[in-house]
């Protein structure tokens, strides 16, 4: 379906939507300046989420400087007769892979190195092009927000596999395995890109097409 350019923004009309109860609350242009409220529920009302680039931005580079130790230090520690191993993600698919597990390989690779690297990649590029007032295929960069938002819920799969794997070898008693340096760094990776991506405002996106619109 083709965009309706003549629709009005809630913003073009001095309207803002409460972000916690979706009231829409008419203000004044010279409430523009100071801290409105929504009448309803109490909450402080923004037309678009406040500072959202630079916030995505220091959740997105922090997310990236955890990314390192995530994957450089172990995940796993295996104690096995006296004997321990560590992993880190990515010894742990070759692991698998060799003893010829490549489902759980191909798991542990997707969710642990392949997606969380997406997703800050994919914000990185979303911040670029609202920054540079990009005008550039909107509806897609708005799609890709969502899947950005949608994988978030998967990404700790790999800790689960890690929990999994502690609970078998624990039941089994042959060897203990624990959860190594590198699991609290893959912990952050993930809270810290779910909460960049919830402070990223996909209307960012559109604005620069509305204010191209009224030139
Ligand atoms: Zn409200």
């Amino acid at each position: 379906m083709p965009v309706n350019p003549s629709s009005p923004t809630a913003m073009s009309v001095s309207l803002i939507s409460c972000h916690s109860c979706h009231q829409l609350s008419k203000v004044a242009p010279s409430d523009k300046t100071r801290a409105v409220f929504c009448p309803r529920c109490g909450a402080r009302l923004h037309s678009r989420k406040p500072n959202s680039i630079a916030r995505t931005w220091a959740l997105v580079i922090a997310a990236f400087i955890f990314y390192i130790p995530a994957n450089v230090l172990p995940i796993t520690t295996v104690i096995s007769l006296g004997k321990a191993q560590s992993d880190t993600i990515m010894s742990g698919v070759i692991y698998f892979v060799k003893s010829g597990s490549w489902p759980i390989a191909l798991v542990i690779f997707v969710a642990s190195i392949f997606v969380p690297l997406m997703k800050l990649f994919l914000l990185t590029f979303l911040l670029i092009s609202v920054q540079r007032k990009s005008q550039w295929r909107p509806k897609d960069r708005t799609r890709l927000y969502r899947i950005t938002e949608a994988v978030g819920r998967w990404s700790m799969t790999d800790i689960y596999v890690v929990t999994i794997l502690v609970a078998l070898v624990k039941l089994g008693s042959l060897a203990t395995i624990e959860a190594g340096p590198g699991a609290v760094f893959f912990a952050g990776v993930v809270i810290i890109t779910i909460y960049a991506a919830m402070s990223f405002d996909p209307r960012l996106i559109w604005d620069a097409q509305e204010s191209n619109n009224e030139r």
